[in-house]
């Protein structure tokens, strides 16, 4: 299992940028640079981004030539396993997603397990040091693990800014705890310094950080991340043994400032690792080139449908993907009877306070307001769902 690290104790880990057209090529280079420890005989677990059911190189899921070319490389250390695994969001199953992110295939012709992380009965990790969560329900396999790989996508996230190395540990929290984690409630921060959500995520990488980053920045998401962004093309790919490290180059080269990243800088303050580039060796040195500014997400989802407003008051990734996919899909199909003044209003998220008449009420968490709208059962619903229940409702006002 991944052990509790502080990189401040000695020098920091190289981290390495290497760009380019050959996701595979691009990752083999990156690994071939870092000096890793010995791995012969060991079990190791790459983790990528497969948390939701998207074909491949959109920018969702990790590109599946990163994840073969990870398998080559650790398959030449003569590991005794390699798993590839993943707890994917709410309503997903693991293999259904690795399959239709194309790593699944890779992984059955090369020999490697494929796991569905959320099958097996979960262990509770403790964190000593958590400010808000004190202990986490974890996949089994990650006790189990000597070494583990987290292979995210280069992304921007609307609830935590960016979705890296770190915030992709998530998805080895077993099922409904990475729900939880949208649904806690924490009173020690100020204006603009973050949310519960940033504290618990800080929290869980107290305990929980993978021996390696290896972020997969050949076709990223910006704007509406983690799932209804735009793919951009970018070539670069990012790896080091300092995940915090890793994913503060990352996000410098996205475009933002690293301490403008409330997780990344929650951890630097708590001493787990830096952030300041110019204290991170960095490998080519002029990697300020490779700098591309990602659209960063949108602070309201109206912003993107100036005829929708979303409330969103602490919901989980699983119900915000299903509203933004509902919203892009189907929302031309949304009979107009139940726009008010030109408006949609949905809500979403268990902290929906006072919702106005006539809105539509998104996942279990809003129940409690259902006499107010049209609720949408489900943790999350599926997207179709909410268009089928709006036509039904139409369907019966008319007669
Ligand atoms: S209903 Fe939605 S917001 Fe609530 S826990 Fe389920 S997925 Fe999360």
């Amino acid at each position: 299992m991944p052990k509790e690290k502080n990189n401040l104790s000695g020098r920091h880990p190289l981290t390495v940028i290497t760009k380019g057209s050959d996701p595979y090529e691009n990752t083999l280079k990156a690994l071939d640079a870092l000096s890793l420890p010995p791995l012969q005989g060991k079990k190791i677990l790459l983790k990528p981004n497969a948390g939701r059911c998207v074909p491949a190189r959109q920018g969702v899921t990790t590109h599946p030539q990163v994840v073969a070319a990870a398998i080559d490389f650790f398959q030449k250390v003569k590991p005794a396993t390699i798993f590839l695994g993943e707890s994917p969001i709410l309503g997903v199953k693991a293999l259904d997603a690795l399959e239709k992110a194309e790593m699944a295939e890779i992984a059955r012709k090369k020999g490697v397990c494929l796991i569905d992380l959320d099958e097996r009965t979960p262990f509770e990790l403790p964190i000593p040091r958590g400010k808000l969560v004190k202990k986490l329900r974890v996949c089994a396999l990650i006790k189990e693990v000597d070494y583990l790989v987290s292979i995210p996508v280069m992304k921007t996230h609307m609830h935590t800014g960016v979705s890296l190395s770190i915030k992709n540990m998530k998805g080895v929290l077993w099922r409904r705890e990475k729900a939880r984690l949208h649904q806690l409630e924490y009173a020690g921060l100020k204006d603009g310094e973050g949310k519960a959500l940033d504290v618990a995520i800080a929290d869980m990488a107290e305990v929980l950080r993978p021996d390696l980053a290896l972020i997969d920045g050949t076709v990223g998401l910006e704007g509406l991340g983690p799932s209804e962004g735009d793919p951009k093309e970018v070539g670069l790919i990012v790896a080091s043994q300092d995940c915090l490290a890793a994913d503060a180059v990352a996000a410098y080269l996205m475009g933002f400032e690293p301490a403008t990243i409330p997780h990344l800088r929650m951890l630097s303050e708590r001493g787990v690792g830096e952030i300041n580039l110019k204290k991170i060796p960095i490998q080519p040195t002029n990697y300020a080139a490779f700098r591309q500014s990602f659209a960063p997400p949108p602070q309201k989802i109206s912003i993107q449908y100036p005829n929708v407003t979303v409330l969103d008051c602490n919901s989980c990734s699983a119900c915000l993907s299903t509203t933004l996919l509902f919203l892009r899909r189907f929302l031309p199909q949304v009979p107009p009877s139940f726009f008010q003044d030109g408006k949609l209003i949905v809500g979403i998220g268990k902290d929906l306070q006072n919702p106005p008449e006539g809105l539509i009420l998104i996942g279990n968490c809003t129940a409690k307001h259902k006499k107010k709208g049209i609720y949408i059962p489900g943790c999350p619903p599926i997207a179709s769902s909410i268009l089928t229940r709006l036509k039904e409702k139409a369907k019966n006002q008319k007669e």
